[in-house]
């Protein structure tokens, strides 16, 4: 089974992106892989699609597309007091700082290197999360004063994160903002003054123009799928599709059940297709019996249970022929495609959380992209 991340769809994703930030830059969010669609060939295809910073989670992710070529500006968010800043400042990487203590090891790094380190400061305007909560904030500002000077620290950017951009209207983002626009102001008035501020993720790049700054940053548009699906799929198309080849095809007689506990039962004579994936490669089990695959030109109900390696579905009188080797598409963008939000709705969650879950057997390709 495999999973296909078409690059031309990421292009034109953020194509979209970047009409919707206007005069803002785009930084493309390739943490955890790039949502599980490759980081290093998602970043190289966004950037060539017009993209100007690439985004991640730990230094090892930035340090990681460095190592694969990427050139442009990194910034990394998310670190934990073993963090090895010094690989990331030795790659240029912009460290994304959270607390005093951090930016107190990311100044040894550098010191020791003898580099200076390019630091972020990450504030808390509400999401309660990690960031620089306002108290806190001017012993950071006294700290960040000495480093500049000293020529440690070259102070790049400051940057918040949403709690509630999913609800573009919601009075909470306004509150961010405002928060957002307070603590630059307190940055400014010491003479700290950021080469550029940004604060809006995928729902708010594309709903929220006036939260642009100087750069949105988001992720899942960037992959195809809607960070408000309720509201529009905003002319994205989703990089991803899932497959997985039919292993056999075989009759079933009325009565009979099919799969673990028999959760299925043949009401009439009908055919089943076996397909070879299962919950260890990301097929969750709770969505047994709520999905369909495209497969045979039509869509086909799964029954019964899904297993660890395997699940079936029904083909009916299989008037197609479907056969063995056919492939039996997941989810994907196509039309008819069963599509990654229809998992999500099935499964209480996200789509984001969908296009994370294949793994393991899947064999990922990429297609399309200039290379
Ligand atoms: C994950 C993340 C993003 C991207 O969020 P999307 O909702 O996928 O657009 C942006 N900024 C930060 C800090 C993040 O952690």
């Amino acid at each position: 089974m495999e999973i296909l991340v078409d690059l031309d769809a990421i292009a034109h994703n953020v194509r979209i992106l970047a009409e919707h930030a206007g005069d803002a830059a785009v930084m493309v969010v390739v943490k955890a892989d790039g949502y599980n669609h490759g980081a290093a060939e998602v970043a190289r295809a966004a950037l060539n699609a017009g993209a100007r910073e690439i985004g991640t989670t730990t230094v090892a992710e930035a340090v990681a597309l460095r190592a694969a070529g990427i050139t442009a500006p990194i910034l990394s968010w998310l670190n934990t007091s073993d963090a090895d800043y010094a690989s990331g400042i030795d790659a240029d990487i912009e460290l994304g700082v959270s607390a005093l203590a951090q930016l107190e090891q990311v100044a040894a790094a550098a010191r020791r290197l003898g580099r200076t380190a390019i630091v972020s400061l990450k504030v808390d305007t509400g999401l309660n999360r990690n960031g620089i909560p306002a108290a806190e904030f001017p012993e950071v500002l006294d700290l960040l004063e000495k480093l500049v000077a000293d020529g440690v620290v070259r102070f790049r950017a400051l940057f918040s994160h949403l709690a509630m951009a999913d609800l573009p209207e919601h009075p909470v983002n306004d509150m961010q903002r405002d928060r957002f626009l307070e603590f630059i102001a307190a940055a400014r008035d010491r003479g700290l003054e950021p080469e550029l501020v940004h604060l809006a993720n995928s729902a708010a790049a594309l709903t929220r123009p006036d939260l642009a700054f100087d750069m949105v940053r988001p992720g899942i548009a960037v992959y195809g799928l809607s960070p408000i699906p309720e509201l529009s799929d905003f002319g994205l198309r989703p990089a991803m599709t899932f497959r997985a080849r039919v292993l056999r095809v075989k009759r079933v007689a009325a009565g009979e059940g099919v799969s673990y506990g028999h959760q299925w039962i043949a009401d009439h004579d009908t055919t089943v297709a076996l397909v070879p994936a299962g919950y260890a490669d990301g097929v969750p089990r709770p969505l047994s019996g709520k999905f369909s695959v495209w497969l045979g030109g039509a869509r086909r109900p799964q029954i019964g249970r899904v297993c660890m390696d395997q699940f079936v579905v029904d083909l009916g009188e299989n008037e197609s022929g479907v056969q063995p080797g056919d492939t039996a598409v997941l989810f994907g963008g196509e039309p008819g495609h069963p599509h990654a939000d229809e998992w999500a709705d099935a499964l209480g969650t996200i789509n984001y959380e969908i296009v994370c879950a294949p793994r393991g057997r899947v064999i990922r390709t990429h297609l399309g992209g200039t290379r």
